[in-house]
């Protein structure tokens, strides 16, 4: 049987920080155990490639689920951009403070993180897909296809369900149950929402600029502006990704509103609209809107302010322009799902917070420990989820080492 002293399973961006932080306090063997055939494979395929590592405006209110979860965090943890300069790597942000790595390519980020690795003595062995953790007289043993790892102290790095085909599949919830947890729901979020497929059928692949809010039974729940892109069958698009974790949990009776001319009040588009009417009198009424929205949205507009497509501007009544103004302002969408884990970005939910120390460690299984997407804590679209995966991954590390020491102190 191998033996190490911290065994991190799941090689991907919490895990990476965490082998490292361990490393940084102490001299202890490190073993990441990864169950592709390379580690960071889902830190490739973030900000499309880039990477949207961090942000400069981290607080609360960025995130959804326990957000005390933040309170957890090592208070001497060095901030993004200094832990990642540290290892060599520069970073930039841009005007709404999302930072990038300075390459804008994600593949410099895993570099850093696996050098680092590698010139610390991490051990990482991949295509080693764990399926279990087992309290041993010593420690834990922890099992991998045929394997048999003992180590005297475990972080559980293994992410959520979103995107299993980068890695993350939900076995690290399946470990921790094993070992006495349970998990809030789990639902799919930073993902498109599925609405009626003839509401955005004629739109599919279009964009606008527009104010999203989210309704549950007419109420409003959350509220985000940004491009909204119409999808197939589908609302996306950054502001709709941030609302999709809420949307999740309402679905039934929920629906999204559309204002899709934020910048003016009804009261101004009615003025413009009466205006046009009278400028385009004997011009097909879908001229109305061609100077507001892209020519196919402005069709969708009227068709859903029921106007007969035959008419002309001038034909218009004094109602009829009413009705269009409210669509343009308030326009529903009916939320029939949110999209499935293949399309989603995180895991909204995660192992019960009630569950875990301050320190991040299991209250079931002492010198367990657990960082990154695993827990209950999801953030919106601008680098807040893999901020918060490198400074739990930081601080279970450095928790972790911490555990051993005091375990040898002991004996
Ligand atoms: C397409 C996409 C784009 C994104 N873009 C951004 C972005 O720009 N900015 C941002 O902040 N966030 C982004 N995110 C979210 C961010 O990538 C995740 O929140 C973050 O990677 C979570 O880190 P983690 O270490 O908890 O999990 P992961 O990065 O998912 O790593 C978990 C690792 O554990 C391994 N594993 C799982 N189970 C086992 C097992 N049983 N045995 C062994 N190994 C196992 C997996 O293979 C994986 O390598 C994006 C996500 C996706 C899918």
């Amino acid at each position: 049987m191998k033996k190490t002293d911290i065994a991190v399973i799941g090689g991907g961006a919490s895990g990476l920080v965490a082998a490292i932080s361990i490393k940084k306090y102490s001299d202890f063997k490190v073993t990441i155990l990864e169950k592709q055939a390379r580690v960071g494979k889902k830190i490739l395929s973030t900000g499309n490639g880039r990477c949207n590592l961090s942000n400069n405006r981290i607080d609360g209110s960025c995130y959804n689920g326990n957000n005390k979860l933040l309170n957890y965090l090592s208070s001497d943890i060095p901030s993004t951009e200094d832990f990642f300069t540290e290892m060599g790597l520069a970073c930039k942000s841009d005007d709404q403070g999302r930072i990038y790595p300075h390459s804008m390519a994600a593949s410099s980020v895993l570099d850093a993180l696996r050098f680092t690795a590698s010139a610390k003595g991490v051990e990482i062995l991949c295509d080693s897909n764990v399926s279990e953790i087992r309290k041993a007289k010593k420690g834990y043993d922890i099992i991998y296809g045929e394997n048999i790892i003992n180590a005297d102290s475990v972080i559980i790095a293994a992410g959520g369900c979103a995107t299993p085909s980068l890695g993350s599949d939900g076995s690290g919830y399946a470990l921790a149950q094993k070992l006495g947890h349970s998990t809030t729901a789990l639902y799919p979020a930073l993902a498109p929402i599925r609405t009626d497929i003839n509401n955005v059928k004629a739109l599919k692949g279009l964009r606008t600029y527009a104010k999203a809010t989210l309704l549950s039974n007419g109420k409003p729940l959350a509220e985000q502006s940004g491009e909204v892109q119409f999808a197939d069958g589908a609302l996306s698009g950054i502001c709709i990704f941030n609302i999709s974790s809420l949307a999740a949990k309402y679905i039934k009776k929920s629906e999204i509103m559309l204002d899709i001319a934020p910048d003016y009040t009804k009261k101004e588009i009615s003025y413009m609209l009466f205006t046009i009417k009278e400028t385009r009198a004997s011009l097909p009424c879908e001229e109305l809107l061609t100077g507001l929205f892209h020519k196919r949205i402005g069709q969708a507009v009227l068709k859903n302010s029921s106007i007969a497509l035959s008419k002309t501007c001038g034909e218009l009544s004094e109602k009829e322009i009413y009705r269009i103004c409210d669509i343009i302002k308030d326009w529903r969408f009916p939320v029939t799902a949110v999209s499935d884990w293949s399309l989603a970005q995180v895991t909204s939910g995660g192992i019960k917070s009630e569950e875990i120390s301050d320190n991040l460690e299991s209250l079931f299984a002492k010198g367990v420990f657990f960082c990154g997407e695993i827990l209950d804590i999801d953030g919106i679209c601008g680098g807040f989820n893999l901020d918060f995966a490198w400074k739990s991954g930081y601080t279970a590390g450095k928790n972790s080492a911490e555990y051993i020491y005091s375990i040898k102190d002991k004996k």
